[in-house]
């Protein structure tokens, strides 16, 4: 189901939580909302689910204006960080307990349900624990269970809230891969909810990057973290080096000395951004050059602490190999790609 977000404003007595957002969820995919906390992920997801109503603004399901629709009708599944799963009732109980709960005239017999309920156990691979109560559960087997009551309604959408924010970094990431697989095989529109970069990239088609109350950018995992849009999204999908520079005659200057790199149109003063990882070490004096501070040992590789310029801006490098620190130790460099922002726009977009 294809779920179009219209413009939609929510305030909360006067505060807006949202200003004026519009995205397009295709039909099938996985997309996340990712963004830091208070950016407004969950009041979006709130407003999709139908638990909070906009402002202004429509959200339609398909065709469908479904702005006034409740919950049921809307037929959602969910499943939160801390939505706990009722503690009286057993995984079975649990799995069948939207389909029991439904009108007489679309609830399925007992026994389909019952079978159903099965099958999700299955599914979820957690076969042979139908009779066990939550609380005889581990975080990552309840969550599963969480995850097999919300396709048990056969939802036009699934709206997931940081499912696995609760659970250790090893569980986290195995449940990532596995909801991937049981995404790939239901191929339900799904809405995922998360403030961890790493978890949005290895898991979403595609990714929302929210910041107070905005869509900063939507793209493919690719998409954003090649080409970040604005300052903020740099900065906050993936690593990112910043030096302020001065545009001129078609080149880029730090303090008085071209870095080898082109304007691009723009004149000013202007923040360069890069990935250290994504950098040349080269020879020459028309490059960004700068002495090592430090260096550590970061995974495979070594971060290495730059002063540049004149006006000692101080940046990181990712580099193969170590580099003793000092006057005599200066690097040449170049970045493999870049964007350059006017300065203005930065200091309006980071918060
Ligand atoms: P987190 O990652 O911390 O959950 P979030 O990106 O999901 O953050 P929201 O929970 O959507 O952010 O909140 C967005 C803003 O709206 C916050 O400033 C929050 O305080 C405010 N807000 C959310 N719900 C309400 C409410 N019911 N009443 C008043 N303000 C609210």
């Amino acid at each position: 189901m294809e779920v179009r977000i219209d413009k939609v404003r929510k305030e909360f007595d006067r505060f807006a939580a949202l200003h004026d957002v519009s995205l397009d969820i295709r039909s099938g995919e996985l997309i996340a909302l990712l963004g830091p906390s208070g950016s407004g992920k969950t009041t979006l997801l709130r407003l999709i689910a139908g638990l909070e109503r906009p402002t202004n603004g429509k959200i339609f399901f398909g065709e469908e204006d479904a702005s006034d629709k409740t919950v049921q009708e809307r037929n959602i599944g969910f499943v939160f960080q801390h939505y706990a799963l009722f503690r009286h009732m057993t995984v079975l109980e649990n799995i069948s307990f939207g389909l029991k709960v439904r009108p007489k005239e679309t609830r399925p017999a007992s026994a389909d349900i019952r079978r159903k309920a099965l099958e999700l156990l299955d599914f979820v691979q957690l076969s042979g624990l139908d009779k066990r109560y939550p609380n005889q559960l581990s975080g990552g087997q309840r969550q599963r269970v969480a995850l097999a009551r919300a396709l048990a309604i056969e939802p036009r959408v699934l709206l997931l809230d940081e499912p696995f924010g609760a659970l250790d970094a090893q569980v986290r990431r195995e449940l990532r891969r596995w909801l991937r697989e049981v995404h790939d095989r239901t191929g339900h529109t799904t809405v995922f909810v998360t403030h961890d970069q790493e978890e949005a990239l290895e898991l979403a088609d595609r990714l929302c990057v929210m910041s107070q109350g905005r869509i900063e950018q939507v793209g493919t995992p690719d998409e954003v973290y090649d080409r970040p849009t604005s300052p903020f999204v740099f900065n906050f999908i993936g690593e990112s080096s910043e030096l302020a520079v001065t545009a001129e005659n078609k080149e880029l200057w730090i303090g008085g000395r071209a870095i080898g790199l082109p304007s691009d149109g723009f004149e000013g003063q202007g923040r360069l951004f890069f990935r250290p990882h994504d950098v040349d070490l080269v020879e020459g004096d028309a490059a960004l050059a700068g002495v090592v501070i430090s260096s550590r040992r970061v995974g495979g590789t070594r971060r290495v602490e730059l002063a540049i310029g004149g006006d000692a801006q101080k940046i990181e490098i990712d580099l193969p190999f170590d580099h003793p620190a000092g006057e005599r130790s200066r690097l040449a460099f170049r970045p493999k790609r870049w964007r350059l922002f006017p300065t203005a726009e930065v200091h309006q977009k980071v918060p």
